[in-house]
């Protein structure tokens, strides 16, 4: 492994290895956060690969620069690098405009006036996760009708093709699905002139070579969405790996408000060696939760040895 230098490295499909850690900084990182970034970490080092690091702050309430900060202070404190900081995503709009023209050169966006509200009580259907599909009420709007909206905010969908889009998951296997029944036309730009998140990632990721995403499996039913993009903006899409989430007692989602498990708490309780052994114990990379430098991870590293399935933490147990 020492010896493979990261220009030689190279992902399946034969580009140069290249993966990312893409935090939203919108509060401290907790325990869950930190399993699909040391995963992502040890993946692409384990091959030798080259890690980049970019701060998704779309959503420019919720984020802010204080988070950003911790969240760099907390990866170095646990031993995991990068090689470069891609520009945050608040710094490009220019690019996703661009991104954006080439999705209506190929006549594939509308705008779409339809509010949240609306969509409730017109009870669009649900895909199986819930999620509501869009009926493509803004579609097929007359010119006339378009005009009549004329000024208010609208936001800009991608209109999906009725095919199914498949690939293999490096840890959830085969995935499919068709767009125009699970998910229907997507929002790439929102009313408030804001980007969304499915178009920004791939243009990044697009922009930084990213060849293998990891993340964690709540994102999964987006990467057909993101396949789906890479296709109609010319590039190859990434290797996929959706890691297990880390839940907490009863199975309940972790979340950047469960104190005892975030960064701030984890750091005043725990060695940076101890709180990687523990997640490498949890991934199924070691037989004990031994405390581990994150060096010594890669050497250790098999997507294989992760289980598909989320993973319930006692933080009375760490
Ligand atoms: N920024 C997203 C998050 O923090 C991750 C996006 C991605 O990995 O594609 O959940």
């Amino acid at each position: 492994m020492e010896n493979i230098h990261p220009d030689q490295a190279r992902s399946e499909s034969g580009r140069p290895l290249t993966g990312r850690f893409a935090p939203t900084p919108s509060g401290r990182m907790h325990l869950g956060n930190l399993f699909a970034a040391m995963l992502a970490w040890a993946s692409v080092r384990s091959r030798g690969g080259r890690m980049i690091l970019r701060i998704e702050d779309l959503d420019t309430e919720r984020c802010s620069k204080r988070w950003a900060d911790l969240l760099k202070q907390d990866l170095d404190w646990l031993g995991l690098d990068w090689d470069e900081e891609a520009p945050p995503q608040r710094e490009r709009g220019e690019a996703y405009a661009a991104a954006l023209e080439r999705l209506q050169e190929q006549g594939l966006i509308y705008p779409c006036w339809c509010t949240r509200g609306l969509l409730h009580a017109a009870s669009a259907p649900h895909a199986e996760d819930g999620h509501s599909v869009y009926p493509g009420f803004c579609r097929d709007l007359t010119a006339e009708e378009r005009a009549a909206r004329a000024g208010k905010p609208a936001s800009t969908r991608l209109i999906v093709p009725d095919e199914v889009i498949s690939f293999i998951d490096g840890v959830q296997g085969p995935y499919s699905e068709n767009l125009a029944r699970d998910c229907g036309d997507f929002v790439v730009r929102k009313a408030d002139g804001g980007w969304a998140y499915q178009l920004a990632v791939v243009v990044d990721d697009i922009a930084s070579g990213v060849s293998e995403v990891a993340r964690g499996r709540d994102l999964l039913s987006s990467a057909p969405r993101q396949i789906y993009l890479y296709r109609l903006l010319g590039s190859e899409p990434p290797a996929y790996f959706h890691a297990p989430l880390l839940l907490g007692p009863g199975g309940r989602r972790l979340s950047k408000r469960d104190l005892s498990l975030d960064m701030g708490t984890l750091r005043e309780n725990f060695s940076p060696e101890q709180i990687v052994g523990h997640l490498a114990h949890l991934a199924g990379l070691t037989e004990t939760p031994v405390p581990l430098p994150a060096r010594e991870l890669p050497a250790l590293f098999d997507w294989s040895r992760v289980p598909r399935q989320d993973i319930e933490v006692d933080p009375a147990e760490l």
